[in-house]
Order: C-alpha cells, then structure tokens, then sequence
C-alpha cells in the first residue's frame, strides 16, 4: 500500500531565527500514526529546521525545495545535490514557480532527478497544466509531455528505490485559493500512472504516490484524500499555518487508517 505523505512547501518564506520553532509547533501538532510528514523551508533555514526536529520529532522529514542539475561548479548562488545530503533527506524538483520564474524545462528537471537519486536523496516531481491548457482539453497531454521529459532518460526500477513522489499540481491553482475537483484530480492521477505505465514501469506506477498540490486547506483535503488514487498533498501557503497543517494531517491519518498505515 502506498504512504500517505503531507509536503510542506514553505517557498520563500521563514528566516533562521524562526523556521526551527515553526517546524516545532508544527510537528507537535501533526503527530499522527501512519502520515509521513515532510517540511520544505528555504535552503538557509534546513539546517535550524533539520536540528530542532533532531529533537522534537525526528519523525518528520526535512526537504529542500530545489537542487542544481549539476554535481558542483562555477554556477554561483546554486546548490548541488550533494550539499544537501545531512541537511535534507527529500527535494521538489520542477515546481511550476521554478519553470515559471528560473525557465526550468523537463530536460534540466530530469537532469535534477538524476542528481537528487544519486545522492540518495527521495524526489518530488512537480507536474501541472496551466489553466489555458485545461481549457483546451490539454491537461492530461501536457502533463504525460512532462513526465516523458523528465523521466525519459531515467531507469524506472531506481526511480522507484528512491521512492519517488509526483506531485500534480494544476498551476492555476497554486496560490490563487482556486483548487481542482478530488475527480479531475484522481482522474489525473490515473493518467499520471498510465503515463508511468507507458514509460516501463513494471508495476504500471501502481507503487509510486501521487499528491494533489493546489490551495489545499483543512477544509478541502477531505476532498482529495477520499479518492483511492491520492496519496496526499503538497501544501504551499497553509503549511506556514500550524492549525491548518493540523488539520490537514489529522485529515491524512484518517485515510492512513483506512488503508492499514497507521498501526
Ligand atoms: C505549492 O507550493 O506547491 C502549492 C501548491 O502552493 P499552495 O498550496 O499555496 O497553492
């Protein structure tokens, strides 16, 4: 049975002086048997979150939100995969905000998937559809063009052993409180899994976790998590809110239960 996995994705948002004690309040409100807990913060904040979790609750995982595609070199400002291995033991890679603002294509996506696994290191691919494509009845099309361009050159069987995760993300609906229906929403996970399928996963995708991302609340979750084909989410601006997280998480456990997760 796949994990049921709530991502905290913190953006550009939270300094030093406080992520660690947000991570604290956070974690102590979000224990619950079976969801596996993941907190995004930016790069400078992974160390801080990474030590006060160590003794609050080692439970919960610490992710960076990007990695270079390179392993090191004269790319200033950036940082490589292996820089993160101590700090971090997930990483987002191709979120729409960095195709959108750093021109990501799937190409350099999956040259950052390769450098993530390498590093041992447990993958979010960001997939989604911008709204102009939904309209046009192009969503699932651009989203099975993403996951070939990113995955194409990769080996299904290591991709799996890093356990790794697809995020689906409609980018109309990232930070605009707009969210997709739980059916268009299963419904791409579904064809995110044939599309995985198509690529030559044996298992026809069946053991990788889909997320939905997309102004998820405590009050939509229920939503997503109802459909079989959702494993969980990737929150953006409700993650920095520890009663949304609460009840996010607590909403998580319910569906962990009932697939057996949470003994
Ligand atoms: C995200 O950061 O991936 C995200 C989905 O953001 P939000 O929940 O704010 O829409």
């Amino acid at each position: 049975m796949r994990d049921v996995i709530v991502a905290a994705n913190w953006k550009m948002h939270t300094t030093p002086a406080d992520a660690g004690d947000l991570a604290v309040t956070i974690a102590a409100r979000t224990r619950v048997a079976g969801v596996t807990r993941v907190i995004c913060p930016p790069f400078v904040c992974l160390a801080g979150v990474r030590d006060a979790l160590a003794t609050a609750d080692p439970e919960v995982a610490v992710g960076a939100q990007n990695v270079h595609h390179e392993l090191a070199g004269a790319h200033t400002g950036e940082i490589a995969a292996p820089m993160l291995v101590g700090l971090a033991t997930w990483v987002i890679v191709g979120h729409s905000e960095r195709r959108r603002d750093a021109g990501e294509t799937d190409a350099i996506i999956g040259r950052k998937l390769g450098r993530v696994v390498d590093a041992g290191l447990r993958p979010i691919l960001c997939v989604g559809e911008q709204l102009a494509e939904r309209e046009d009845g192009r969503a699932v099309a651009v989203v099975e063009d993403q996951l070939r361009g990113a995955l194409a050159d990769h080996e299904p069987e290591r991709l799996a052993a890093a356990g790794m995760v697809i995020a689906y993300e409609p980018v109309w609906a990232i930070g605009t409180g707009r969210n997709a229906t739980g059916a268009d929403a299963a419904a791409m996970a579904e064809a995110i899994r044939a599309a995985l399928a198509g690529l030559g996963w044996s298992d026809g995708g069946d053991g990788v976790p889909v997320l939905y991302g997309g102004s998820v609340t405590s009050v939509n979750i229920g939503e997503f998590l109802s459909e079989a084909s959702i494993d969980g989410a990737l929150v953006g601006g409700a993650s920095l809110k520890p009663d949304e997280m609460a009840g996010i998480v607590a909403r998580a456990g319910l569906t962990a239960a009932a697939r057996g997760l949470a003994a």
